[in-house]
């Protein structure tokens, strides 16, 4: 036998690895099937080391580590959390809104065991599952009515179905818009199976383009947030108040897209110039739809409120069972909405809320401790604090900017390219931004519990 004979003979087999301690404590560990596969391929690559000449040892020790590995990658989570360095709030990539501990504890009570769903406990008869949020988005929207399907683009879409089928919905071409995600209005029209009159031009729509466009046929107007796209300069638009009165000289219902909706008022905030929920009502518009992971802070859903008696219609369209909310999301819905019932600690419970208020001193003070402990562990780097703006995300409030502190890293021995993408393969994986080839970290979005684990990832990614 010669020397390679020899040393693929001393080779492990599959069965002699998963009886060892390591392959013992592995398949406790880890499923059974990636085991197997982790085994096979180290065992395999050794074999093909030993061929080349290349591979002297080969006990269970020595492909215990890349079996390790291996074994550590096919067995991890695909959907798995990520720390979001990005400073954007909103972030649709990533999950937009983060839910508080204490909505997750209502999830739970909800999902291990069984629920009063779509079933009534007071008289023992079968229920329905909208009856657990309806209560509350009338108190806290001052709306007749209202309930929640799968997300905003359902709610349109069930809203136009509902109202508008096989007739024409008017639309400001200046509303038309793209919102992240394939989200188009004209789309989603399409699908509803209404027919969309435009009016007006992109930057200008007056009251008397809407006059020349309604007639028999027309069964809604509709108006659209424009979510994260301005039209600046030599612009007009007729107010929803304005449309209300319009619609209802006509006998035509006027329902709102309002997108990212904010259930509280942003102006004491001085960062928001839009009305809240109660002034857009108080317009006699008769529906309003609006995102749960935007502005709102919650589980993703879309909800629908206004006047009760269409409402009701939109309720019992068959349309509603395809895009119904699930009974976690509902459960985060009503534990977020009951969040708003106090107003004053609103901010402090919402998460959303909380990160884009934050006080720009308490991100420095992150932000600082973040370069502290950088400058402390690396030496290949130039690190920075500087001030920066974060933006809101999700198509909310696009026109404001959030003043913000930040950590620039400038790496010196790798390109910032390769630290951007070193620290998103990290565990956990860290998303953060390029500008101006420096990597930027935005405390904004890093809670004071993950900043260690940022330090961690940035210092192993730049050894
Ligand atoms: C975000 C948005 C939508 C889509 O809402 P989803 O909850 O993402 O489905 C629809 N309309 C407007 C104006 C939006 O901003």
């Amino acid at each position: 036998m010669n020397a390679k004979q020899e040393l693929l003979s001393s080779l492990p087999s599959v069965d002699e690895v998963l009886k060892s301690p390591y392959g013992e404590d592995w398949l406790r560990t880890y499923p059974r099937r990636y085991v197997l596969s982790a085994v096979r391929e180290v065992i395999g690559l050794k074999r093909k080391k030993i061929l080349e000449g290349t591979a002297p040892v080969t006990s269970v020790e020595d492909l215990a580590p890349d079996i390790e590995v291996s074994v550590k990658r096919l067995s991890s989570f695909s959907l798995r959390q990520v720390i979001n360095a990005t400073g954007i709030v909103i972030h649709t990539n990533l999950g937009r809104s983060v839910l508080s501990e204490r909505v997750m504890e209502n999830v739970r009570r909800v999902a291990v065991g069984y629920s009063n769903l779509e079933y009534d406990l007071e008289s023992g008869k079968r229920g329905k599952r909208y009856v657990h949020i309806k209560r509350l988005l009338r108190e806290i929207t001052g709306a007749e009515d209202g309930f929640a399907v799968n997300n905003n683009a359902a709610a349109v879409l069930l809203c136009l179905s509902t109202l508008a089928k096989g007739r024409e919905v008017i639309v400001s071409r200046g509303e038309l818009v793209e919102i992240g995600g394939s989200f188009r209005v004209p789309d989603v029209m399409g699908n509803s199976g209404a027919v969309l009159k435009e009016v007006g031009t992109t930057n200008k729509t007056h009251g008397y383009d809407y006059e020349s466009a309604v007639s028999d046929a027309t069964a809604l107007i509709l108006k659209v947030h424009q979510s994260n796209y301005r039209v600046i300069g030599f612009t007009e638009d007729v107010p929803l108040e304005m449309l209300v009165a319009f619609g209802h000289g006509r006998d035509i219902p006027v329902m709102y897209d309002w997108g990212s909706g904010c259930l509280i008022d942003l102006k004491p905030h001085r960062i928001y110039s839009e009305p809240t929920i109660q002034e857009i009502l108080r317009s006699g518009v008769d529906i309003v739809t609006f995102s749960g992971d935007k502005l709102l802070g919650g589980p993703q859903a879309g909800l629908i409120v206004g006047k009760r008696e269409l409402i009701d219609r939109i309720e019992r369209n068959p349309l509603t069972r395809a895009v119904r909310i699930d009974k976690l999301t509902l459960a985060a819905l009503e534990a977020t909405l009951r969040e708003y019932l106090d107003e004053e600690k609103v901010r402090e419970n919402i998460p959303t809320l909380g990160m884009l208020l934050e006080n720009p001193a308490s991100i420095k003070a992150r932000a600082k401790k973040i370069a502290a402990l950088l400058r402390r562990y690396v030496t290949d780097a130039s690190i920075a604090l500087i001030e920066d703006r974060s933006q809101s995300g999700g198509g909310s409030l696009p026109e404001m900017e959030f003043k913000t502190y930040a950590v620039s890293i400038r790496p010196e021995k790798i390109s910032v390219n390769r630290l951007e993408e070193k620290l998103r393969k990290c565990e956990p994986p860290i998303v953060a931004r390029i500008q101006e080839n420096a990597l930027i970290i935005d405390p904004r979005t890093i809670t004071t519990e993950q900043v260690p684990l940022v330090v961690k990832g940035v210092k192993e990614a730049l050894r």
